[in-house]
């Protein structure tokens, strides 16, 4: 955690570590020790390596528009967390996100759909006095936040492998949101 939190500082106050990824490459081959196993957007601005300053070998990173879990997802979180001995789980949302965009306005195409109907939820529990729609940015934040909310509780629920880890003190699970204007990674915990 304080590796991300400190990582975020450095990238967003401009003083990005001086790394050599040839040498991160070489010392990596052997073998990998990466410490979380983050689920994150696809969005092209939310990379989490960058924008939290992290090299080869220091993150499982998985990404799906919208930040959701899938079975698929949840096995990759366990061979992480139960294999590779990884010790956090962070599900990091970020503003102004697409896909939650989509969601809130029931957008239909391909597979997308079935993909939106997982954030449907978070649109539906989103508490918020004011003007429920894509265009107030706040409410589209609120949607995005109440969803990886959402998401920490589909994980402890849909893996008992996972939240045993997280009962017997293995590994922390969270979330954080990003935010594309600051550069400022919010963590919950
Ligand atoms: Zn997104």
């Amino acid at each position: 955690m304080e590796a991300m939190k400190k990582g975020n500082q450095r990238f967003r106050t401009g003083v990005r570590q001086n790394r050599n990824c040839l040498n991160e490459q070489r010392a990596s081959a052997a073998g990998q020790y990466p410490a979380a196993v983050i689920l994150s957007c696809i969005d092209s601005r939310a990379p989490a390596e960058v924008i939290m300053d992290l090299g080869i070998g220091d993150i499982f990173n998985c990404r799906i528009a919208g930040n959701v879990q899938n079975p698929d997802i949840l096995g990759s979180m366990e061979f992480a967390c139960k294999l590779a001995g990884t010790k956090v789980v962070l599900v990091m949302g970020h503003t102004a996100c697409g896909a939650v965009k989509g969601a809130i306005d029931n957008a239909e195409l391909g597979n997308l759909t079935g993909l939106l109907a997982k954030i449907r939820p978070a649109v539906e529990a989103t508490t918020y006095t004011g003007q429920r729609s894509v265009e107030n940015y706040a409410f589209v934040d609120a949607v995005a936040r109440k969803s990886v909310e959402i998401t920490l509780t589909d994980i402890r629920k849909n893996s008992a492998v996972l939240a045993g880890l997280e009962a017997n003190g293995t590994i922390k699970i969270t979330g954080a949101m990003y935010n594309l204007e600051t550069g400022i990674v919010d963590f919950f915990g």
